[in-house]
């Protein structure tokens, strides 16, 4: 069904007990093992909200800017520890970085990107759009557009998209395909404003699904029933 992918990760996904839970991120790596095996061209985008977001700072009352750049190291931090699981796998990997830190990663490159996704190397991106503001989702959103990506997928906690959070509402109803609008009208939260905004402008297509469960991924790539479909 995809030939090229951008896949959103969460920080906050690999949280259980450690800020890295080792069966999350092993399960994780196996789960795009099995796409990586397909052949498909995968670009991870991985947040950092098991470590640090800028706004967990807000009761220091520093600067904006400088704790939102502390948010985009920790998911260099993160981006680190999954591309050596990936590596330890027998993924072919690189790891970039939108933020120049030269000594650990290569410095986000479009043009090396498609180069590398040609030769089926997996590129992790970090420190989002390295700007501060913005949130990884902003960047999956960008970078999804910019590399002309088939799809952006987004891994959650839940199962897809409700029209009311599952976790707290038992009788919440679950949509497999939902249109932007119907989206925006009902004012369901997906994804920061910003970054909804930007992937309705550009007519991304957005698979919404539960990470922790096993072969989503896989049968999302296949066409299976499985998440919600944004179009
Ligand atoms: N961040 C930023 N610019 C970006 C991406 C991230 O300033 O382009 C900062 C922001 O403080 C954010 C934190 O890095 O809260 C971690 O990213 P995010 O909250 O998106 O992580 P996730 O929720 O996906 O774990």
């Amino acid at each position: 069904m995809y030939k090229r992918i951008l896949l959103k990760i969460s920080g906050e996904s690999l949280k259980k007990n450690e800020f890295i839970n080792k069966n999350i991120i092993t399960f994780i790596t196996k789960e795009i093992k099995k796409i990586y095996d397909k052949k498909i061209q995968i670009v991870i985008i991985i947040g950092g909200g098991n470590i640090l977001r800028g706004k967990d700072l807000n009761y220091l009352n520093i600067d904006k800017i400088i704790s939102d750049q502390t948010g985009m190291l920790s998911t260099i931090i993160n981006g680190l520890i999954l591309y050596n699981f990936l590596k330890k796998k027998n993924i072919d990997t690189k790891i970039m970085s939108t933020i120049n830190i030269l000594n650990i990663c290569e410095v986000y490159n479009y043009i090396k990107i498609n180069e590398y996704l040609k030769k089926n190397k997996v590129v992790i991106i970090t420190s989002g759009i390295g700007n501060a503001l913005f949130t990884t989702d902003s960047a999956a959103c960008l970078k999804a557009i910019e590399i002309k990506s088939d799809i952006l997928i987004k891994a959650t906690k839940v199962n897809g998209v409700y029209d009311n959070d599952p976790h707290i509402y038992k009788n919440a109803k679950f949509f497999s395909k939902i249109k932007y609008k119907e989206i925006i009208k009902k004012k369901i939260k997906v994804m920061d404003t910003i970054s909804f905004y930007i992937a309705n402008k550009y007519k991304l297509p957005i698979y919404i699904y539960n990470i922790y469960k096993k072969n989503a991924l896989y049968n999302i790539i296949m066409g299976k029933k499985e998440g919600t479909l944004i179009y």
